[in-house]
C-alpha cells in the first residue's frame, strides 16, 4: 500500500509520518507538502532514510502537480491545511483557497485516479461550541470561525464525494491537538516558549474557555485505525478525554515552567470565542478499539521538555514569524 500525506511537514502530519515509518520498515508514504510558514521539512529528518520515504513540495490548489503526484497510490490522509482560528479572523482567503479548493482538487484527482481509499483529517470545531454534553457525529455542524466553517466546506465536499461519487471516503473529527512540532503560535507552544524566554503570556478574556486536549500521538494512531478499519463514508470522532479550562491550562503550564502568574497578560478575548469543545468518541472506541494512551499530565509535562530541549526548532520558527 502507498500512501499519500498531504500537510506531512505540519504538526500532526509529521507525526503521523514519523509513526507509521518507525513502525514499518516495508511502508510506503509520499508526503506532499507545500511547505507554507508552518510546514517544517526537518520534521521529517528522522525518517528522510526510510527506503520508503519520498517528498514532493507542492499545493494541494495546483491541478497539475496534484494530478501527477496522487497517480499510484491507494490511499490518501489528507492533513493539509491552514490551521490557526486567529489567523482565519485576520483573512480568510488562504483558509478557503487551501482548506476548500486544496480538497476539492485533491478529492478530484483521487476519483480520476480510483485511489481507493480517502482519509480527510477534519476538526471538532465543526460543531461549534457547546454548553452541556459532548458531540456525537450526528451533531449538525455549526462552525463559528473562518477556519472553522472552512474545515466545515472540507469535510462536508469529502462526505459529498462518497455519497455522490461512491468514493471510498473515511472523515475524523478530533480534539485539540498537543505534543511536540506544533508550531509555536499555538497556545501550549506559544505559552511553554514565550515563559522559558522569560516572557509574558497572553490569555484570551477570562480564561474560561473549556478544551478537550488530545496528544498528537494519539490522534495519529487513531487516524491510523480509521484509515484501515473505518466504514466508507462515516465520520469518526477522536477525542483525548480530558477537558480543561484555558485558565487552569495555563496554571499547570506556569507550574511545569515554575513561573507565577504575574507573567500572564490577560489580553481581548478573541472574535467570536468558542466557549466550550467536547467530544462523545464512543462510536470509534466502541468500533474500532480507539483507546487514548497518553495521559494528560504525563503527555504535558514530557511536551514542555521537548520545547526545553529544543530551542533551535522553536526560535528560528518565532522569529520568521515575528512570534519572537
Ligand atoms: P499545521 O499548520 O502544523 O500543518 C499544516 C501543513 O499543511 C503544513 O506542513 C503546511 O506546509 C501544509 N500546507 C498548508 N497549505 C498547503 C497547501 N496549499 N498545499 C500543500 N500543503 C499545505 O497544522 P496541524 O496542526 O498539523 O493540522 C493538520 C490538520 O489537522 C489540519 O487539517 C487541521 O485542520 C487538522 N486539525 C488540527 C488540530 C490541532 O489541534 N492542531 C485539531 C483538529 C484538526
Amino acid at each position: 500500500m502507498r500512501i499519500l500525506v498531504t500537510g506531512g511537514a505540519g504538526f500532526i502530519g509529521s507525526e503521523f509520518v514519523r509513526q507509521w515509518l518507525g513502525s514499518d520498515p516495508a511502508a510506503r508514504i509520499t508526503v506532499f507538502d507545500k511547505l507554507t510558514y508552518s510546514g517544517v521539512e526537518e520534521n521529517l529528518a528522522s525518517v528522510a532514510r526510510h527506503s520508503g520515504y519520498r517528498f514532493v513540495r507542492g499545493d494541494v490548489c495546483d491541478v497539475d502537480v496534484v494530478d501527477q503526484v496522487v497517480a499510484g497510490h491507494d490511499a490518501i490522509v489528507h492533513f493539509a491545511a491552514e490551521s490557526h482560528v486567529d489567523r482565519s479572523i485576520e483573512g480568510a482567503g488562504p483558509f478557503v483557497r487551501t482548506n476548500v479548493v486544496g480538497t476539492q482538487v485533491l478529492l478530484d484527482a483521487a476519483r480520476r485516479h480510483r485511489v481507493g481509499r480517502f482519509l480527510h483529517v477534519s476538526t471538532d470545531e465543526v460543531y461549534g461550541s457547546i454548553d452541556e454534553g459532548s458531540w456525537t457525529e450526528e451533531w449538525p455542524l455549526a462552525p463559528n470561525s473562518p477556519y472553522s466553517a472552512s474545515k466545515s466546506a472540507a469535510d462536508l465536499l469529502a462526505l459529498a464525494y462518497h455519497r455522490t461519487h461512491g468514493m471510498d471516503v473515511v472523515v475524523t473529527r478530533c480534539s485539540n491537538n498537543y505534543g511536540p512540532h506544533q508550531f509555536p503560535e499555538k497556545l501550549i507552544p506559544l505559552f511553554i516558549t514565550n515563559l522559558i524566554d522569560g516572557k509574558t503570556i497572553p490569555l484570551y478574556g477570562d480564561g474560561r474557555n473549556i478544551r478537550d486536549w488530545l496528544h498528537v500521538s494519539d490522534h495519529c494512531r487513531g487516524i491510523e485505525l480509521a484509515l484501515h478499519e473505518g466504514r466508507p463514508g462515516e465520520v469518526y470522532n477522536i477525542g483525548g478525554g480530558t477537558e480543561v479550562s484555558n485558565h487552569k491550562l495555563t496554571g499547570l503550564l506556569l507550574d511545569a515552567v515554575g513561573a507565577e502568574w504575574d507573567r500572564v497578560e490577560y489580553v481581548a478575548d478573541r472574535k467570536g470565542h468558542d466557549l466550550r469543545y467536547s467530544l462523545d468518541d464512543g462510536k470509534i472506541r466502541e468500533q474500532l478499539g480507539y483507546a487514548p494512551q497518553v495521559p494528560f499530565v504525563e503527555g504535558l509535562a514530557a511536551t514542555v521538555a521537548w520545547y526545553r530541549e529544543n530551542r533551535s526548532w522553536w526560535a528560528p520558527l518565532k522569529a520568521r514569524t515575528e512570534l519572537g
